[in-house]
């Protein structure tokens, strides 16, 4: 039988370290805790909210409903030949630990997702991506809990909609299924993807790089160049990287020549929300316990005591300020909460 806690505090449930409660709170294991659930009525018509591992929410206030708590543990190899495995993974296994595991079996295909925090059921949420790669690449089905009907609905890689840090989760069924499992197709044989250019630097023209190797080589990038949320709570990124069209570049270049722009295959074109907001001084600039990070323009720092309204004022200064400048809106990447 589930439990269901009452005023439950969520700060240690996210890595902004907000201290907001939660009205009623709920840990999920099973399907069937989400059945249970579901048959006494807890979804009908109500707000309910989804959280994993917390490092990609801002809480702007309490949570006056309830929060279901992923804690669906398990994976499982479901097919096998000699080019691929296909791997179940239960929503609440970390995402940083399969990845080590899946390197250590020899399976190529998120080495380069190493590091990022979170849990495998969020994964497909805003397609995580880094360093060239995107999970979208592996997936190939999500089994998601649909809270308004009680059943079990699965999704192949196209119905996801996936797109730069997006995907139908993100948008239409914003909060209205729990993705219960993961299905991933992984190469047994696996062609590295060092194009991203950290990874050219670092690993050049050798021949025969290992998997480990990739995934050690992010890791320690990584380390150098992003804040740990235990030491700086932050969620990571706070922006997307705007896309925008090549006549709107073509504006920015006229003044910034040297504005990084990343040409996408579609025609439009990304910009790097890091470098608008360190023209516009934001960066390592504070106010009060709020900053954004003296490394890393993307990110925003709780150095202390500071509320997630103050987070949420402070990231609309920027955006406001970085459309003054550049005629560019930045939109959150974050999902801000309630
Ligand atoms: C230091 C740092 C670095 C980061 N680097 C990267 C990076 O390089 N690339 C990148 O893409 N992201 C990055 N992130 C963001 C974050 O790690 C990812 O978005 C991650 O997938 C979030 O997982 P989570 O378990 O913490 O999800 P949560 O923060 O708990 O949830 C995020 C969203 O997904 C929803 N959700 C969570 N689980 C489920 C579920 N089972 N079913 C339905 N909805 C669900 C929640 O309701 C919420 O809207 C970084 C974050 C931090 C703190």
């Amino acid at each position: 039988m589930v439990s269901i806690k009452t005023d439950f505090c969520l700060k240690p449930f996210n890595t902004f370290r907000m201290a907001v409660r939660a009205e009623r709170f709920c840990a999920v294991s099973r399907v069937a805790d989400l059945l249970e659930l579901y048959s006494k009525g807890e979804f009908q018509n109500k707000k309910v909210m989804i959280l994993s591992q917390g490092s990609n929410v801002l809480f702007t206030n309490h949570i006056d409903h309830l929060v279901l708590h992923n804690e669906m543990w398990g994976k499982q190899l479901v097919a096998e030949n000699d080019d691929f495995v296909m791997l179940k993974v239960n929503a609440g296994e970390s995402w940083e630990l399969l990845v080590d595991y899946v390197v250590q079996q020899g399976w190529g295909g998120i080495e380069n997702l190493a590091l990022i925090p979170g849990k495998v059921g969020a994964s497909p949420i805003q397609n995580i991506g880094a360093y060239g790669a995107e999970v979208k690449d592996v997936i190939i089905e999500v089994e998601a809990f649909d809270l308004h009907s009680g059943e079990i609905r699965r999704f192949n890689n196209e119905e996801c909609q996936f797109g730069y840090r997006s995907s139908v989760f993100k948008t239409e069924f914003k909060d209205r299924f729990f993705i219960t499992s993961v299905v991933f197709k992984l190469a047994k044989n696996p062609v590295l993807n060092l194009n991203y250019q950290p990874l050219k630097l670092a690993f050049g023209d050798r021949k025969e790089v290992t998997l480990a190797e990739v995934r050690d080589e992010v890791v320690r990038i990584r380390k150098s160049k992003l804040p740990d949320p235990e030491e700086f709570p932050n969620a990571g990124s706070f922006f997307k990287n705007p896309v925008v069209t090549k006549e709107e570049a073509n504006l920015i270049l006229a003044s910034f020549p040297s504005a990084p722009v990343y040409p996408q295959p579609d025609g439009m074109v990304k910009l790097a929300a890091g470098w608008l907001i360190e023209q516009c001084g934001y960066k390592g600039k504070r106010n009060g316990d709020v900053g954004v990070h003296p490394y890393q323009a993307l990110v925003l720092v709780n150095y202390g005591e500071a509320t997630g309204q103050e987070v949420l004022q402070f990231a609309e200064q920027i955006i406001a300020d970085v459309k003054l400048n550049f005629g560019i809106g930045l939109c959150p990447e974050v999902n801000i909460y309630p």
